[in-house]
């Protein structure tokens, strides 16, 4: 169904170009707080839409408009929601032309565009649905994208009459169990949390629902989830797959699957995604949800995590409950990656000179103004160093002896060296390996004071150099004590304040 497609058609772009000046200098004054049953009934508005395009162009096409039962919500949070996000939804009141609701969200197009296909001029379309509450009256929701400076432009705008008969009021699909694993307050007050099962088939079905309790039992280990307990409802949406498992391309694996997730996403080994975003939603309305995890009945290593969108993870995998946590960390508190291996896809995922809008990483552009200032610990040097440097380097020396040690090793085979000569040759190469990891644990035991200090250590989202993360371990790159770094607890305490009371 198409609810109104406002792109391409000169009249269109100069109504929207138009209407968006409008919508500047209308809300360019702050206004009085939003009264939610003044502009909004108790429902959600499912809005599914396309988004196409490639590196240069991105257009947004909507699709359908669903209701749902209920917004679970926040109802006094409409407006002041955080910058985290390359899109943003904003719905103006016709008549008023009042900013009534924003939400900022992600999808994995804006990740696609930054790939070497995307850039070659390679186009793609993935389904994207974002919710807002039911508006009681005609409103235009105009949705924006990110230019390369991270400033919002918009992409197109649509009037929607929230009476329209076109909109579909349908229940959901029979069939689908519906498992409340923890309820602690009504939706609108609690973060409500749903896992959906994918490639569990019928006979799974207790898996699946063991499964969610060890998965949020995960979350509840860690801070700021473990003292926030209580504001947390938990449900499981069971809707069973014809085969176990999940698609894993690159090994020829394809499995008949209820969300059709696969491995290979953006073409990486690890990454986990699914692309059909209409069907995520669909199934997740079964049951209130600000949050959506889904669980993949894998036992292979991956995941990934879209803000806004959901998260999705393997589950029998052993370093499972980390990628959860990790990934739960993008999609629900739009946390950057702290790492910075060069095993990704994209191509200047973070333009140089510009400041990322995840509270967890930094350009450093204004050191003297960094992002988590108020957390920095008194005195630390900014940027913080931390032996990095002395480290990779070492790191280098340790890899290169390793593949010195292999070389050496298949030539001496080649020779039909005796193996007691072999075993001397392997010897002294590990000898050297054990001294280089002695080298690199006395540089780290320098900087051991460090480890429990906020700063600005250098290294983070995907680039050695230029960007910067708060804390030296974190599980947004790597935790030995499996705990985020203090500024993305903080990122994670807002999130959870946002959607509860
Ligand atoms: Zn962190």
């Amino acid at each position: 169904m198409i609810a109104g497609q406002r792109k391409h058609s000169l009249p269109d772009k100069y109504l929207a170009a138009g209407l968006w000046l409008l919508l500047l200098f209308s809300t360019a004054y702050s206004q009085e707080p939003i009264r939610f049953d003044e502009h909004f009934s108790d429902k959600g508005m499912r809005i599914n839409f396309y988004m196409v395009g490639e590196a240069k162009e991105e257009q947004i096409i909507i699709h359908s408009i669903y209701q749902e039962e209920l917004w679970p919500e926040s109802k006094t949070n409409l407006t002041n929601s955080f910058n985290h996000g390359r899109y943003f939804i904003k719905v103006y009141e016709v008549a008023s032309n009042k900013l009534i609701y924003a939400r900022g969200f992600d999808c994995q197009f804006g990740e696609y565009r930054t790939t070497t296909p995307a850039l070659n001029g390679v186009k793609k379309v993935f389904q994207r649905a974002v919710r807002i509450p039911w508006p009681r009256h005609r409103v235009n929701v105009v949705f924006e994208g990110r230019d390369r400076k991270n400033l919002l432009q918009p992409l197109t705008v649509v009037t929607i009459d929230p009476e329209d008969y076109r909109h579909l009021r349908e229940s959901g699909q029979a069939g689908d169990e519906v498992f409340e694993i923890k309820k602690s307050g009504p939706p609108a007050e609690r973060v409500d949390l749903v896992f959906l099962a994918e490639g569990y088939r019928e006979e799974e079905k207790e898996k699946f629902v063991g499964d969610v309790k060890r998965f949020s039992g995960y979350l509840f280990e860690v801070e700021p989830y473990r003292s926030n307990q209580q504001k947390f409802n938990i449900y499981g949406v069971f809707r069973p797959s014809a085969e176990s498992g999940t698609d894993e391309p690159r090994q020829k694996i394809y499995k008949n699957t209820v969300l059709k997730a696969s491995f290979n996403a953006l073409d990486l080994d690890r990454y986990l995604l699914t692309e059909e975003g209409f069907l995520i939603r669909e199934m997740a309305a079964r049951a209130p949800y600000d949050a959506i995890v889904i669980l993949v009945n894998s036992k292979r290593y991956g995941g990934g995590g879209i803000y806004n969108d959901y998260c999705i993870t393997t589950v029998d995998n052993q370093a499972s409950k980390g990628v959860f946590l990790h990934e739960f960390g993008h999609s629900f508190a739009g946390l950057a990656d702290e790492y910075y291996t060069s095993d990704v896809s994209y191509n200047e995922f973070y333009p140089p000179g510009v400041e990322p809008l995840e509270p967890n990483i930094t350009a450093l552009l204004d050191p003297e103004n960094l992002k988590w200032k108020d957390l920095l610990s008194p005195g630390i040097s900014i940027p913080t160093e931390y032996g990095k440097e002395e480290i990779e380097k070492l790191q280098a020396e340790r890899r290169a002896n390793l593949q010195e040690m292999n070389r050496a090793l298949e030539e001496a085979r080649k020779k039909n060296l005796k193996d007691r000569d072999i075993k001397k040759l392997q010897d002294r190469f590990l000898a050297k390996d054990k001294t280089i990891a002695e080298r690199i644990k006395a540089v780290r035991e320098k900087y051991r004071d460090l480890e429990d200090k906020v700063g600005a250590f250098e290294g983070a989202g995907y680039a050695s150099r230029g960007l910067y993360r708060p804390m030296i371990y974190c599980i947004m790159i790597s935790s030995p004590k499996m705990e985020f770094c203090r500024v993305c607890q903080r990122a994670i305490q807002q999130m959870i304040d946002y959607y509860s009371r």
